[in-house]
């Protein structure tokens, strides 16, 4: 019998690409999904795996579902990918974002030391969790300064995760990923909504791209190659963390011009609004990627451009297609 993984977050967007990743090298993938919400199975389909994958309810705010559910299928790995992940809705429903972020970790955590604590555990931690920092690059040892709700979910999710390796000696690590994008995501997140507004204003079919503080910097990176490093940390003899990255940062801005560029619109066409910033906001954030490189074998080579020409293939490719 080969491994059986189990994605939570498997309709997102690295859940689609980690479950695809997975099922190339002969995982049995058993995906989560949510009761009471709509099912959207947009991405896997797009990668032509729903039919691969097993999709199962459960409810990660209720323990002894969970403790169920390790005990029907016997994974031999668990990926922690759902979340509440915008970091505006975060602004907007605060306590939603931290009672979920949290709870449904500390939950899965609880179970895996009642059924099997062999289970190796892979937690999908944030870059944002770093926000106010004094000295670039990030690294594994800078200090945690989270600057919206989203980020403290994850910064106390995150030391939830290093709790239960230090205390029980569990298999826990956390990826720390900063922004990472490709053509499943989801359409509020800023450069699939630069990209996709773009390709509008260049057919005629909208005037402006309206947007709000884009003077801030931010590291960037292809998300299909992102999830290969989720794995390779559950491969590893000892867990721990890793910062996941490409190693340098740019302005939203300058991302902008770029698409404006290769698609012939002017620059005159960005507006920018006040009423669009956000409550507090990080300057600039990019991080170090050595550790996941020396001790991963983590391969990473491309640029923020590079990833900006992938996405704007794919995305021109599927424009007369129905929309993910
Ligand atoms: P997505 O927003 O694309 O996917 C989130 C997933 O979580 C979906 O499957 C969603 O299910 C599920 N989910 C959300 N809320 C709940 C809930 N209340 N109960 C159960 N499931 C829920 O995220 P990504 O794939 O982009 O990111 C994966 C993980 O990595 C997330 O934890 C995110 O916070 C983190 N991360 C992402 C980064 C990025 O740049 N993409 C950067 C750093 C960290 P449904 O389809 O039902 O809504």
């Amino acid at each position: 019998m080969g491994n059986t993984a189990i994605i939570s977050g498997i309709t997102g967007q690295d859940g689609a690409y980690l479950a695809q990743l997975l099922l190339k090298k002969n995982y049995r993938v058993i995906g989560l999904i949510r009761e009471n919400s709509p099912l959207n199975t947009n991405g896997l389909n797009y990668l032509g795996i729903l039919d691969e994958v097993e999709l199962v309810n459960c409810n990660l705010l209720h323990k002894d579902e969970i403790i169920v559910l390790f005990e029907e299928y016997q994974p031999t790995e668990f990926y922690n990918l759902a979340a509440q992940s915008s970091v505006y809705q975060s602004f907007i429903h605060p306590i939603a974002t931290f009672q979920f972020n949290t709870i449904s970790v500390f939950n899965l955590l609880e179970a895996i030391k009642t059924v099997d604590n062999k289970i190796r555990f892979y937690q999908a931690s944030s870059s944002e969790m770093y926000g106010r920092v004094n000295d670039l690059p990030i690294t594994e040892n800078s200090i945690l300064h989270p600057l919206s709700p989203y980020a403290i979910s994850k910064a106390a999710a995150h030391f939830t995760c290093i709790h239960y390796r230090e205390s029980y000696g569990m298999h826990v690590s956390c990826g720390v990923l900063f922004n990472h994008e490709s053509y499943l995501r989801q359409d509020t997140f800023f450069v699939k909504k630069i990209i996709r507004e773009s390709i509008r204003i260049s057919k005629g079919e909208q005037e402006v791209l309206l947007v709000g503080n884009i003077d801030i910097k931010r590291d960037f990176g292809f998300a299909p190659n992102y999830v290969e490093a989720m794995y390779l940390m559950l491969q590893q003899e000892s867990p721990t963390e890793y910062l996941i990255c490409s190693g340098e940062s740019v302005t939203l801005r300058a991302i902008i011009y770029y698409i404006f560029n290769k698609l012939g619109i002017p620059e005159s066409a960005c507006q920018v609004s006040s009423e669009l910033y956000r409550p507090s906001e990080i300057e600039d954030m990019y991080g170090d990627n050595t550790k996941a490189r020396s001790e991963l074998n983590w391969q990473y080579n491309l640029t923020i451009f590079d990833t900006l020409d992938l996405l704007l293939v794919e995305e021109l490719k599927n424009d007369n297609k129905t929309h993910i």
